[in-house]
This record gives C-alpha cells, structure tokens and sequence, in this order.
C-alpha cells in the first residue's frame, strides 16, 4: 500500500492543482498539496500525517530547476551527485547526533554534549545546502556565470534562493534572462540595448 502513495499523490496533486487555491472551511484557504494528500489519506484509510511522513521518506528531490533552459547533462550530473553526498553526509550526522544524545544521558559524559553541539551545528550549515537549480542571476550562462557574484561562478543555487520571496519576478521567470552587476553596482541586464 505504501508504494501507491507517491503515485496516488501525484495524481489528485495534477488534479487538485487546477483548481489552485481553494477556501476551506472556515475562510481558510487549503493548498492543492493539502486537498491531494487528503484524498490519499481517505483514499487509503491512513492519517494524513501518516501520509506525510510516508511522502517525505519516499519522494526524490525535485528535478534541478532550469528555468527551461537547456543546460549540459554533465552539469547536472554534478548536481545530483552534490546532493547524493550532501544528504549522505546529513543522514549520517543524524545518526550520530543520536547516538551522542544517548550517550550524553549518561552522567559524566560532558564532553558528549559538546560534541554533540558541534553535530547540531553542522546539521544547520548542511541544511539549504542542497543544490536546487540554476543561478537565477547567471542562469549559468558563459560569460556572466565566471562575474555573477550571487553564485561565485558556481552557476547554481539553493532552494532558499529559489523560494525568496524578494527575487525579482523577471529572474524567477523561464528563459535565459540575465542580471549581472554593473559598474555602479546595481544589476543590469547584458541583452538590453544602453539607451
Ligand atoms: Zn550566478
């Protein structure tokens, strides 16, 4: 039954997508994401947290976000594989931040705790690591990736920087649309036309 559940979720989210934003009860408005799992939820006779939980342990991240743009496999490959050691690396911080909280508990073991800050600590730089997609300033274009300094040349980004809410609409838009940063340090676009 597990297995039935990223499928099943796929499909009520591409119906319940459609419909966008809807109000529930209570003026509240509900997600598609919400509806769909619900649906799974009923659709299973399991809870919706149970629903979530199996979602997170089953769903791929999402594909590297291009902007449309066609970009060399070669790349790509990198950045799934940065993500593969990525989370390996988050996976096994877990289990040792675990291990380290048990034994801690165990009076006399100060310096555990210490160490077991310095897992905590890691665990939060590690977190938005994750490469998510191309560099929406650079789209890691040639000529402009090498000056962008949003990625320092690296061409790609997080999905925090995917997600900001204050990225400028044209950058978030498809298509190869550039900003690079100007001799008076404001971001210009290299395909417009001075005038
Ligand atoms: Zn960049």
């Amino acid at each position: 039954m597990k297995e039935q559940i990223p499928t099943l979720m796929a499909k009520f989210l591409a119906e319940e997508s459609k419909l966008g934003k809807v109000s529930g009860g209570r003026g509240r408005p509900t997600t598609p994401e919400s509806r769909a799992r619900r649906r799974v939820a009923k659709e299973l006779g399991m809870s919706e947290g149970a629903v979530r939980a199996a979602l997170r342990r089953a769903s791929p991240p999402p594909a590297i976000h291009t902007f449309g743009l066609e970009v060399e496999q070669g790349f790509l490959d990198d950045l799934v594989a940065l993500r593969k050691h990525i989370s390996g690396a988050v996976a096994a911080l877990e289990t040792a931040g675990k291990c380290l909280e048990k034994a801690s508990a165990v009076e006399g073991c100060a310096p555990l705790a210490v160490a077991n800050g310095h897992v905590r600590r890691c665990l939060e730089a590690l977190e938005g690591a994750l490469p998510a997609g191309l560099c929406p300033f650079c789209k890691g274009i040639d000529g402009y990736c090498e000056h962008c300094t949003h990625c320092m040349g690296t061409g790609w980004t997080h999905q925090a920087t995917l997600d900001d809410p204050d990225m400028p609409e044209r950058l978030k838009a498809e298509g190869e649309d550039v900003l690079v940063l100007g001799l008076g340090s404001e971001l210009v676009s290299p395909f417009e036309e001075e005038g």
